[in-house]
């Protein structure tokens, strides 16, 4: 963990500032291993400290990295930072992705005249985004979790439960597995309702012949999994067979394109013309991918906005998907660490047409 901060350390030039104060939770957990909710972080070549409150103070002695020199204070931490900040520091960056205006404006004045306050554009999300050995090891076991709870569900079947009891079945299954948690609420939706890409599973029976997307990842020691499979459950028109061969090309194709130095827009754009030329483009309306690790969705993108430019230990999904208004929805998502020989996929579970009744 120490070696997090001294990453971090080497970015302040770049964000022209002498420290940092770290307040967006997951960042604060990632640098310090601190997992409570309050609680703050500042950090500069010679400096390393941590802020909690009084509730935290046996949790903070037993998480906190002991590179970090620890101060209980009352529920303000912002109130701390002057008195750990180095007497010569001029330039202080936040995360503006997290910090309030409120909380901005109260540090401003507590820091007074001396200080300036500087953006810090996501220092930590980037650091975030190369995964270290041991943090790729706890997402392929939690990958692997979400593929022993599919697994289970695929041999329960599927035709003639609720999507709502599905989806309980699932996350049931992966907490038996060990998974601590739930990456999001898992995603069950047969038919027509598969063709809302966030869809909420209802309680309403799977019939036989449909496409039921399974959107659904496990949680293991902080790290996520992410997975999506789309099933039939019995004889599908060739239409709908069709958009399901056209997601899997879309979705092999995207897997190649991943390499060190592609950037995101690019990878996005390979499988994206795969959709293109099979006269779905307009259905096709979120991005091919995104980072996952703490949070389930972090940096980088893949997606025609990202300037995202893919390095070894990135951990990206892949999922293009399909979804006909009022009539289906197919989605392929595979979990992938960006290697120098192009990718590794982590996720398990098959993903060739299959049918489960
Ligand atoms: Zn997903
Ligand atoms: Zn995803």
């Amino acid at each position: 963990m120490s070696d997090r901060a001294a990453r971090l350390v080497e970015r302040l030039p770049a964000m022209e500032a002498d420290a940092i104060v770290v307040t967006n939770p997951v960042n604060l957990r990632y640098l310090t291993g601190y997992t409570g909710s309050n609680g703050l972080a500042v950090i500069g070549p010679e400096t390393r400290a941590f802020l909690t409150d009084f509730r935290y103070q046996e949790q903070s002695v037993s998480e906190v990295d002991p590179s970090f020199d620890r101060r209980i204070l009352t529920l303000d931490l912002l109130a701390g930072v002057s008195d750990v900040l180095p007497a010569d520091a001029e330039r202080l960056a936040i995360e503006d992705g997290n910090m309030t205006v409120r909380a901005h404006s109260h540090l401003r004045e507590l820091v007074g005249e001396r200080v300036e306050l500087v953006l810090a554009a996501d220092p930590v999300e980037a650091l975030r985004a190369v995964k270290e050995p041991a943090e790729i090891d706890r997402i392929r076991a939690a990958s692997e979790i979400g593929d022993a709870g599919l697994r289970e569900i695929m041999a329960e079947g599927l035709v003639g439960r609720t999507e709502v009891a599905v989806a309980d079945s699932l996350e049931r299954a992966m907490r038996s597995h060990g998974a601590t948690g739930l990456s999001f609420p898992s995603i069950v939706a047969a038919g027509p309702h598969g063709a809302l890409p966030h869809a909420q599973p209802r309680d309403v029976e799977i019939s036989a012949g449909e496409l039921v997307v399974i959107d659904w990842g496990a949680v293991l020691d902080g790290y996520c999994s992410d997975c999506t499979r789309t099933l039939a459950t019995g004889e599908l028109d060739d239409e709908l067979h069709a958009v399901y061969e056209l997601v899997l090309e879309a979705q092999l194709a995207g897997l190649k394109a991943i390499h060190v130095g592609a950037n995101g827009r690019e990878v996005d754009g390979v499988a994206r013309a795969v959709i293109e030329a099979g006269g779905h483009a307009e259905h096709f309306g979120h991005g091919l991918g995104h980072g996952v690790g703490m949070e389930v969705h972090e940096a980088p993108r893949l997606s025609q906005r990202s300037d995202s430019v893919l390095a070894s230990g990135n951990l990206v999904t892949v999922e293009p998907g399909v979804y006909l208004p009022g009539r289906l929805g197919v989605r392929i998502e595979d979990l992938v660490v960006v290697t120098e020989s192009g990718c590794e996929i982590l996720t398990g579970v098959p993903k060739e047409f299959i049918t489960v009744e």
